[in-house]
């Protein structure tokens, strides 16, 4: 399946809930979801249909997807290797998410979405411990430290991007320094300083069937 190509707020009002895929406009009230809080199409407004077990373990996967833009494929070799690790798979899974170079550059508060990070990684903004990293789903590791490339800095884009840092809160696995536009990865996350509304035991349960 392609990349998916339907307006960004109707992920949102498909699950029915905020998934904050559109950067500032999500906190604001110009978010589609509070403007028109039910799904999108012709029946649209009609009943939820109550889901089955499955369908609620399979619309946790759908939604944790659409928060980290992963695709299908992908998203299973993460699972594939969450449960190789040691430790408690859906918590991997959400730490090996949250390691993406793209999720990292939102984290660090140099994109207002993951979307808007995707774009800037894969335009070569940035680099990684000093070498160019263009790859969104690069997995950073302890110690690695992202920064924005020299020639991108004084552009009209990442000086905006700059000043809406300076607001922002990082997490504590990693340390921002604004003005010299980097960020270290200080440890992995533990599961309680990774924000993301999912419930990542529902997707270890469908991906076990
Ligand atoms: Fe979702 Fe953000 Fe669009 Fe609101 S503005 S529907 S939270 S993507």
């Amino acid at each position: 399946m392609g990349r998916y190509t339907e307006a960004v707020c109707r992920q949102c009002r498909r699950e029915g809930e905020k998934l904050y895929l559109k950067g500032d406009r999500c906190y604001s009230d110009k978010c589609a979801l509070e403007r028109r809080p039910y799904a999108p199409g012709v029946h649209g407004q009609g009943r939820r249909q109550k889901l089955s077990e499955y369908g609620i373990q399979l619309r946790e996967k759908q939604k944790t997807k659409r928060i980290y833009g992963v695709q299908e494929r992908q998203f299973r070799n993460y699972f594939e290797k969450a449960e190789r690790q040691k430790g408690i798979t859906g918590e991997n899974l959400l730490i090996l998410l949250e390691r993406r170079l793209d999720n990292v550059v939102y984290r660090l508060g140099f994109a207002s979405s993951r979307k808007e990070a995707r774009q800037l990684v894969n335009h070569g903004h940035f680099t990684v411990n000093g070498k160019k990293a263009s790859i969104p789903s690069m997995l950073v590791k302890v110690g690695d430290v992202i920064q924005v490339r020299e020639k991108s800095k004084s552009s009209p884009k990442f000086q905006e991007l700059k000043e809406q840092a300076a607001y922002k809160t990082v997490p504590e696995w990693l340390s921002v320094d604004v003005e010299n536009m980097s960020g270290t990865v200080l440890a992995y996350p533990t599961r309680d300083q990774i924000d993301t509304p999912v419930k990542e035991q529902l997707i270890v349960e469908l991906y076990s069937r």
